[in-house]
């Protein structure tokens, strides 16, 4: 991949990493300020509990992505990024428009995929 396509999503994966990086933190935040006690009635505590696990199960799935998102920022420097990682092939260019923070080209992902 050529130096200015690699600075270019680069620059996309910093952004999103940054984005996540705050949502993630807001998310850690709400969920500990959230207080069962401010909430007498069942049904609120209910409301209450199904919020605080949402936003956990929320900030979850951004923490993992978070994690993918700053691994190919490790390989936008290390000059692998957009090859594939498990067969070292290049991943589509639709594909990595779309998904920057893919680890594995569309044939791996599905062997991935039916594997699990
Ligand atoms: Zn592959």
């Amino acid at each position: 991949m050529d130096r200015k396509r690699l600075q270019r999503f680069g620059k996309r994966l910093e952004t999103r990493q940054q984005e996540l990086r705050r949502s993630v933190t807001q998310k850690q935040w709400s969920g500990r300020t959230i207080d069962d006690t401010l909430a007498p009635d069942v049904i609120d505590r209910a409301a209450v509990t199904y919020t605080k696990d949402s936003l956990f199960r929320q900030s979850t799935s951004e923490r993992h992505l978070l994690e993918m998102v700053e691994e190919s920022l490790l390989r936008v420097r290390n000059g692998s990024f957009g090859r594939c990682l498990s067969c070292g092939g290049e991943i589509n260019a639709k594909r990595l428009e779309a998904v920057p923070w893919t680890r594995h080209c569309i044939a791996c992902q599905e062997k991935i995929e039916q594997a699990s």
